[in-house]
């Protein structure tokens, strides 16, 4: 029987990485919060139709990364690979489309890729979407969140932004049939998988890593000298709004991202301390979307971020401090004692709900239970054996050292211990 470990690419978030995570969604929550966005929890699974309809159907995800299944009524189901096609039927179907209407949501998503350090199958984004704002203040918005939030994590100086404008749909066929036109007459010098997008997403070709393809690419038709006067000033002023603030960025006219729903603005936040995988945060405008899902014509925009990514970054920086696994370790001898200590502890944890309070479990000697005491990182320790229960009291030793350098124990009677503890934590 073959072992039952885990699939693939689709990782367990182990206790010693939890809190980075958790230090990231705090953050993230905090300057979302300080921003008015809403809090919005999809399902994981969608009808398949959705993201076709939305995410484009020679895109990469739909083509190859979706994991589709047939649920037992034979509809087609798919795990969601991104949020922002989930967020926008929900909006539609709950009436949440007001102007503006600014949502965000966290989870995991799940897309069949080749895993490696920062790419999984499942993996986790949290994505903002504002919706009922056609005007590049909104696009602003968005980007000053995210660099708020860069900011707060203190990976600003690891991160950049990449802006373009790929204006709508009439420009970008336009564009489309001139750069199919310039190709077409270099096709031998055209990579493989370019190739093949040539005729279902030549777009895409913009984004080739490819070497030879890229110097290709530095004559052909630029998308910038198709675009129209809205496209172009709203681009214009999305730059003037960000050279005020003094936010820095890149204009990258190969920018086109690998979903089909976008228009006008699209922007990524790239690193290149984590190898191949530069993009932490990606996002655009997608105007059309919502209409073509069925609702009324109402202007978006929106980003993602990769969390396990951001955990990467702020891991290699080092920033999120360690917290002991218990503030307060409790142990006790003989049965009285415990008792006497688990009222006691009951008392603190309502004292101190911040604090963390281990209680000793499962007996050992005083000795055994100390040593568990001082592993646990706690600061305190407090010990309440025959002679403590004899006099009501509790004693109270110092674990680490102190601002007066010394490390040392004390007996305090029950009734005192709160306030012990309290002028301890206020030293
Ligand atoms: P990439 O070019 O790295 O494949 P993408 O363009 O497919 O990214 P988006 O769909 O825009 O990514 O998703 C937004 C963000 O989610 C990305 O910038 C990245 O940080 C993260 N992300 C996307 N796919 C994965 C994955 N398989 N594993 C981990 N993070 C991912
Ligand atoms: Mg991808």
């Amino acid at each position: 029987m073959s072992e039952l470990t885990a699939i693939r690419g689709m990782n367990d978030i182990l206790p010693s990485e939890t809190p980075s995570w958790q230090y990231v969604e705090r953050a993230v929550e905090n300057v979302l919060a300080s921003y008015g966005y809403a809090e919005i929890r999809m399902p994981l699974v969608e009808k398949t139709a959705l993201f076709q309809r939305s995410i484009g159907a020679v895109t990469d995800i739909v083509e190859k990364e979706m994991y589709s299944f047939d649920d037992r009524n034979g509809d087609s189901m798919t795990l969601r690979p991104e949020g922002t096609a989930g967020c926008v039927r929900a909006a539609i179907q709950r009436g949440l489309l007001g102007s503006p209407q600014r949502l965000w949501y966290a989870g995991p998503m799940f897309r069949y890729e080749r895993p490696q350090k920062g790419r999984q199958r499942q993996f986790h984004q949290i994505g903002v979407e504002s919706f009922g704002v056609p005007t590049p203040d909104m696009d602003t918005e968005l980007i000053l969140l995210c660099d708020r939030l860069w900011q707060r994590l203190g990976i600003a100086d690891s991160v950049s932004l990449q802006l373009n404008s790929i204006g709508n749909l009439p420009s970008r066929e336009a564009y489309r049939d001139a750069l199919v036109c310039y190709l077409e007459k270099r096709l031998d010098q055209l990579d493989e998988d370019s190739r093949r997008r040539l005729d279902s997403n030549p777009l895409r070709i913009l984004d080739s890593k490819n070497k030879a393809t890229q110097a290709l690419l530095c004559e052909a038709p630029r998308l910038a000298d198709y675009l129209d006067d809205d496209a172009r000033s709203h681009f214009s002023r999305l730059c003037d709004l960000l050279d005020a603030v003094g936010v820095s960025y890149t204009v990258n006219e190969r920018l086109v991202r690998g979903l089909d729903y976008y228009n006008k603005t699209v922007f990524e936040w790239v690193t290149d301390q984590l190898g191949a995988q530069g993009a932490v945060c990606a996002g655009g405008r997608y105007d059309g979307l919502v209409l073509q899902l069925g609702g009324k014509a109402v202007p978006a925009v929106g980003f993602a971020m990769g969390m396990e990514r951001l955990v990467l970054l702020l891991q290699e920086h080092g920033s999120v401090q360690e917290r002991p696994e218990a503030d307060i370790y409790v142990v006790s001898a003989g049965s009285e004692a415990q008792r006497e200590a688990l009222v006691a502890t009951q008392a603190l944890r309502v004292a101190f709900p911040d604090l963390c309070i281990q209680q000793h479990v499962g007996g050992g000697s005083l000795k055994s239970q100390m040593k568990k005491a001082d592993k646990s990182g706690a600061s305190l320790a407090l010990i309440w054996g025959e002679d403590e229960v004899a006099d009501n009291s509790v004693s109270v030793k110092f674990l680490r050292e102190n601002a007066v350098g010394q490390a040392r124990q004390i007996n305090v009677a029950t009734n005192r211990l709160e306030k012990t503890v309290r002028s301890f934590y206020a030293s």
